[in-house]
């Protein structure tokens, strides 16, 4: 017999961190409570959306680059409201992200630029929901964009040689935050912060066509993760270490 593992919040707190997602929305329907309550102990977040959601919608006959354009603007009051230092939207194309080289080198360029303790990221091994439904190949392949990205390449000085003669250096991210997993072993107790998700959740108002009912949904969701460190909301995330606090490192 062995004891069952006492699960607890995670105490663990990345100086800087990363947030990449495929659309404007997914940070927010993700990790949001864990970012605003890293924000608000002092850490400095950064966005990146890859793609500006441009394929959100319903009408066929929708102009795709006034969608794109709304669903920034969406994000940008949505980041505000959780408190990044900033975003990048690289304009990849809904529905057709790739994690090929070029995203990569994208990804590079923003991980050497602002220097993540920590990269969030959606958890490219989910195809298929625990619960019923497929995750979106855009979610997929970000999440795997972020990992070839953060390692090796971000911290391989002769990975894309140019932007190390640009000024911009290795850089080693030290974990990585993997969401929407079926492999959670890491639940942040989001209490404090639940409201500003929702809020932020609210600011996508294109995408959100009952904000009360999702209120509720957001709520009862974080209940059933918080019921895991006896907590009234948390977020799950798998936690993948790659260099231990004990390692210094080359930075
Ligand atoms: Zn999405």
């Amino acid at each position: 017999m062995t004891e069952p593992t006492a699960l607890a919040d995670h105490a663990w707190r990345p100086d800087r961190f990363m947030l990449i997602v495929a659309h404007p929305d997914d940070a927010d329907f993700g990790p949001a409570g864990t970012a605003a309550r890293w924000i608000d102990a002092g850490s400095e977040g950064w966005l990146v959306c890859c793609t500006s959601g441009d394929q959100g919608g319903e009408d066929p006959d929708a102009d795709p680059l006034e969608l794109a354009a709304v669903r920034e603007a969406e994000q940008r009051t949505a980041a505000a409201i959780i408190g990044y230092a900033g975003i990048t939207f690289l304009h990849q194309p809904d529905g057709a992200l790739a994690n090929d080289l070029p995203l990569r080198e994208h990804l590079v360029r923003e991980i050497r630029t602002f220097r993540p303790d920590a990269v969030l990221a959606t958890d490219p091994d989910t195809l298929f929901y625990k619960g019923g439904g497929i995750n979106h190949t855009d979610h997929r392949a970000a999440g795997l964009a972020a990992v070839d990205a953060v390692y090796p390449a971000a911290r391989n000085p002769m990975a894309f040689p140019s932007l190390a003669r640009s000024g911009l250096a290795a850089h080693r991210v030290r974990r990585m935050y993997l969401f929407w997993s079926d492999r959670a072993d890491t639940w942040v107790d989001v209490g404090a912060t639940l409201d500003r998700k929702i809020d932020a959740l609210r600011a996508h108002a294109s995408q959100i066509h009952d904000p009360d009912a999702l209120a509720t949904r957001i709520r009862s969701w974080a209940a059933e993760e918080g019921a895991a460190i006896g907590a009234e909301a948390a977020e799950a995330l798998r936690v993948i270490v790659i260099d231990d606090d004990q390692d210094e490192g080359p930075e």
